[in-house]
């Protein structure tokens, strides 16, 4: 039996190790809310407030479309699975979204997963061993860190965005049997494209396969929303995408890797993810095919999303804000200072607007910002407000 002294041990630690976040402001506070999530959202003081930090690029989580196939699947098709796929846990609309997802995307065939977050982390330790070598971007996501880590292959590691060291890297791996480059499509801190074009240059100079994790862009980026590799004309160069539903796709859950049909079948026999946790719940399944068939019909959400970013980005300049550069919805609005991007986010909450402050260690010390994401469904009246909100708050943090 685990003895007194030490729980109390434990929970002391604990207790002076969140004291410690608290200190350098590390700690993450979550705000409850008391309604759906949408661009106008009820506090938990019953207060209306404009979302400026969620991932519904396209406006879909509160879309009554979606809603409508979510609710009439529940009926069909049930609430949940209760297994894991290969058991009991394949329906005929699971097979219908992998590869209606395999179609959108122009791979051969996709397989879906709990989320992006267990697909990232299938996916290497399943392809992979220590005959090969992985080289990934600094700033990739979490998830390809962990994937990578659980597996055997060489692990090297590229500057952000940077080719030169990249090329290094491809050098340094060379006789491994299979070189893998991973990238995040956009990296969600700053809204910066990978720059795919010399990445896929550089792989095809050096033999090299090529991953990119499109969660922060299909759907909404690219001539008709496949995402980045459809954005550099990239989409039959690209070797494997790895994507979530959580984000422009309704914002529910669920992940996918996109590939050749080889990739997703061993993927199916070997990917422990994909083999030891719960099928995707039928309702989310049903309406992202609803989502699919939504963004192949018409490029009217797309086009808002880019609308709302530019008239934020446009406002918020002309208000002498100092915006990293760029055209995604992710608008980060930089202020260096930790205390001073804290005060304002607080100053714009109080003003009923959400949107999230981030410093070091999330971002480079000096670096703190406040990220906006804008949506299909914010209006006009909601961007403007938006920055009326931020010039306030920054006049009201200032005092
Ligand atoms: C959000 C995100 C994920 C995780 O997606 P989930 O489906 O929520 O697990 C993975 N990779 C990137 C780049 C993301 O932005």
């Amino acid at each position: 039996m685990t003895t007194a002294s030490t729980l109390d041990g434990l929970r002391a630690e604990l207790t002076a190790r969140m004291d410690q976040m608290r200190e350098t402001g590390v700690y993450k506070p979550e705000r409850t809310m008391a309604s759906p999530q949408g661009t106008h959202v009820v506090d938990e003081a019953g207060r209306d407030v404009l979302v400026l930090c969620a991932n519904n690029y396209l406006g879909l989580a509160d879309d009554s479309r979606v809603l409508a196939a979510a609710q009439a699947a529940l009926t069909e098709w049930g609430y949940g699975m209760a297994s894991v796929r290969f058991i009991c846990g394949t329906q005929t609309i699971h097979r219908t979204l992998e590869h209606r997802l395999a179609e959108f995307l122009g791979t051969e065939d996709a397989v879906l997963f709990g989320s992006c977050f267990d697909a990232n982390g299938g996916v290497f330790e399943a392809l992979l061993d220590e005959r090969d070598a992985v080289i990934s971007d600094a700033l990739n996501h979490a998830s390809i860190i962990d994937g990578v880590r659980l597996c055997k292959a060489r692990r090297l590691r590229y500057a952000n965005r940077d080719m030169a060291e990249l090329e290094a890297r491809l050098v340094e791996a060379k006789d491994a049997r299979y070189r893998l480059i991973v990238t995040d499509g956009v990296f969600s801190m700053d809204g910066y494209l990978s720059p795919l074009d010399e990445i896929c240059a550089l792989a095809d100079k050096h033999d090299a396969l090529v991953m990119v994790d499109d969660s922060h862009a299909v759907g909404f980026v690219g001539p008709t929303g496949r995402g980045t590799p459809e954005l550099f004309g990239l989409s039959d160069r690209v070797d494997i995408v790895s994507g979530t539903l959580g984000k422009a796709l309704g914002g529910a859950s669920g992940g996918y890797i996109a590939a050749r049909r080889e990739v997703v079948e061993l993927l199916k026999q070997r990917a422990r993810p994909y083999l030891f946790s719960n099928s995707v719940a039928p309702p989310i399944v049903a309406a992202s095919i609803t989502v699919l068939e939504i963004l192949e019909t018409s490029a009217d959400l797309r086009e808002r999303v880019h609308a709302a970013a530019a008239r934020f980005r446009a406002g918020m300049t002309v208000a002498g804000f100092d915006l990293l550069p760029g055209s995604h919805p992710i608008v980060p609005v930089m202020f260096g200072d930790a205390i001073v991007a804290g005060r304002v986010a607080e100053e714009l909450f109080a003003r009923g607007v959400y949107a999230v402050a981030f410093s070091f260690p999330v971002v480079p010390q000096g670096q703190a910002r406040i990220r906006v994401q804008l949506s299909a469904a914010h209006t006009d009246e909601d961007v403007d407000r938006a920055v009326a909100a931020f010039i306030e708050a920054r006049a009201a943090a200032s005092t």
